[in-house]
């Protein structure tokens, strides 16, 4: 798989070729790109015809000495504007637009196919980075195609335009401004190039700065209980500071490009005025050829500016685009066959024949090794064993979230790597440890996986996970409003919740990971009175941490570093296993 390792390195890229792939994305656009392109072709050739209506305005209309003639001479130019004008806000519209379109596109692309993609990919490229690629990167990119590649086409245009009309206009200036042109652009593109490094370093430091204190402010009570107040102050004032000096730095550069900039421009005017003047004075010239001719020098300089300007984030785009692309290209690891196998939902036995797992993360460690082990229908289970034994490892190897590299596991006798992913995870309903409630109402989370679940299933599952009655005494029952972290609900409720979300779904089998907090007595009451409730309806698998959770199981299966060590009900594993009895009594010695 492509590894990301670079994610937040906004890096850019010198070859603009990397912009290719996001063109694609332009195709279903293309008659608004066609509006956009006719307008910026208009636009740039009014903006360039506003040099000769200068030049007739003052030869014809102020030389003739007649109003009618100025007259004319300005209504022309005045159609001119209008044409420009016109023309800038169909370019503007439609150039917007498409960037708009096309960032939200990419956008939902990419978000569509990491959805999908097996949950190893997240452990190697973190959430937080792929989500700010999401974001910045593609508003990078929205802001290059809505905006920066019409500026550089615009002025390319404006620059041959330009060119052309100073050589028509007065050749022998045109040389000399042309000569003087490298000792213009240099100094601006040196200064250019420092301003631009000096306001990259500076963002960073700005990032620094916010993730400084977004940090201490998250873990507000760590930092208070350990009076680490004065601490967190000075070194984020460390921080600022140094964000500031940068930014200074910075703004240094600035005012001395913006300095040299003015100079520049203002002798080169001053330089062809006195040239230019001269040439008017001899007769060699009319004055609104230099006035028109100051105008194309300036149209020129102008868009050389603006392309430099644009060139860098063109080039920065390109590494965004690069990036995003990768994140497309991404393969999923965890793929259902092209023609899946049928499942018989009748005979639902789950086996583990052989299985050996180990991480991709962490090659050397063999995590589940030689495991087998077959749950009938109906059939509840307890895992047990210490932590790190690998008891959660397994539950995603059922839900295929990753594939064993030795052996298999089967539902109703089919390798589960040959049936619909859907299909599969369909049959199984899952309880984590820690459960996850999404922002949204408690009803919004109860019918995650069924969204048109009716009121009677819905309540049948609350009852069924003994989560009813809580539920009931909520100030809105099932239209209580509950966050990223469930607030206000106790460990032993969202567990509760977790199982009636699962239930919802009326699963063949259920993953039940035991919270190992210490649940209150009514909680854990309600939980095995729940199980109790479930027992046979259902195959159960349940990560036991409690006593009274394996001893309500059929079978425990004893795990420790990856194996299967035993197998037998509480009593006999007492009585024969002597790893199990050991850690039954440090484990539920209550
Ligand atoms: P248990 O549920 O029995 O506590 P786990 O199945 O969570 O054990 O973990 C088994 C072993 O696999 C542990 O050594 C753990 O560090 C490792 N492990 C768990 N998840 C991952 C992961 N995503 N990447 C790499 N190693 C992991």
């Amino acid at each position: 798989m492509s590894d990301i390792d670079d994610g937040l390195n906004r890096g850019a890229n010198r070859d603009l070729r990397g912009l290719k792939p996001a063109l694609a994305f332009l195709t279903p656009y293309k008659k608004q790109v066609l509006f956009a392109s006719v307008a910026l072709i208009v636009t740039a050739g009014a903006t360039l015809s506003l040099g000769q209506g200068i030049r007739l305005v003052i030869d014809t209309g102020f030389a003739s000495g007649q109003t009618g003639v100025l007259e004319q001479s300005l209504i022309l130019f005045a159609g001119f504007v209008v044409l420009l004008t016109i023309g800038t806000f169909i370019r503007f519209y439609f150039v917007s637009w498409v960037g708009e379109r096309v960032s939200a596109d990419i956008r939902r692309a990419v978000f569509a196919h990491l959805i999908h993609l097996h949950p190893g990919f997240f452990e190697r490229n973190t959430p937080s980075e792929i989500q700010s690629r999401i974001t910045t990167d593609t508003t990078l990119l929205q802001t290059v195609i809505g905006s920066s590649v019409s500026i550089a086409l615009r002025n390319v245009l404006m620059f041959f335009g330009g060119v052309t009309l100073l050589f028509i206009t007065n050749a022998k200036l045109s040389l000399i401004v042309l000569a003087s042109v490298p000792f213009v652009v240099l100094p601006i593109v040196l200064f250019g190039r420092r301003v631009r490094r000096l306001s990259r370093t500076s963002q960073d430091r700005l990032a620094d700065v916010g993730s400084y204190a977004g940090e201490s402010l998250r873990h507000i009570k760590v930092v208070q209980a350990f009076n680490h107040q004065d601490i967190d102050e000075a070194s984020f004032s460390k921080r600022v500071d140094e964000a500031f000096a940068v930014s200074v730095q910075r703004i240094r550069q600035r005012a001395v490009l913006v300095a040299v900039v003015m100079l520049l421009v203002f002798g080169a005017v001053a330089t062809m005025l006195w040239v230019g003047g001269q040439d008017v004075l001899a007769g060699a010239i009319s004055a609104g050829e230099l006035a028109a001719f100051i105008f194309y020098a300036f149209i020129v300089a102008g868009s050389v500016g603006a392309i430099s300007e644009v060139l860098s984030d063109l080039q920065r785009a390109a590494g965004a685009t690069e990036r995003l692309m990768e994140l497309l290209n991404s393969p999923s690891e965890i793929v259902a066959p092209v023609q899946p196998a049928p499942l018989d939902l009748e005979r639902l036995q789950l086996a583990f024949e052989n299985v050996g797992f180990t991480y991709p993360t962490r090659p050397g460690q063999q995590v589940i090794s030689a495991v087998s082990f077959n749950v009938g229908v109906g059939e509840m289970v307890a895992l047990v064993g210490p932590s790190g034994a690998g008891k959660t490892t397994l539950f995603d190897l059922v839900q295929r979230f990753y594939d064993p590299q030795q052996g298999r596991i089967t539902l109703a006798g089919e390798d589960i790597r040959h049936l619909q992913l859907e299909t599969l995870r369909g049959q199984v309903g899952f309880v984590p440890q820690d459960p996850v409630l999404f922002s949204g109402t408690l009803h919004d989370n109860l019918v995650y996986a069924v969204p048109d679940a009716d009121e009677q299933s819905i309540h049948e599952a609350l009852a069924l996970a003994r989560a009813d009655t809580f539920v009931a005494q909520l100030p809105d029952g099932i239209n209580t409003l509950v966050g990223e972290d469930g607030v206000g609900l106790s460990g032993g409720q969202r567990q509760r919740l977790a199982i009636a979300r699962a239930l919802i779904t009326r699963p063949k089998i259920l993953l039940l990971d035991e919270a190992t907090s210490a649940l209150d007595a009514e909680s854990e009451h309600h939980i095995r009175a729940s199980i109790e409730a479930l027992k046979g309806r259902m195959t159960i698998l349940v990560i036991a941490h409690r006593l009274s959770t394996v001893r309500q199981a059929d079978r425990i299966l004893v795990l420790e570093q990856g194996c299967l060590v035993g197998s037998g009900t509480h009593d006999s594993l007492l009585a024969s296993n002597p790893l199990y009895a050991r850690f039954a009594q440090m484990q539920f010695a209550a």
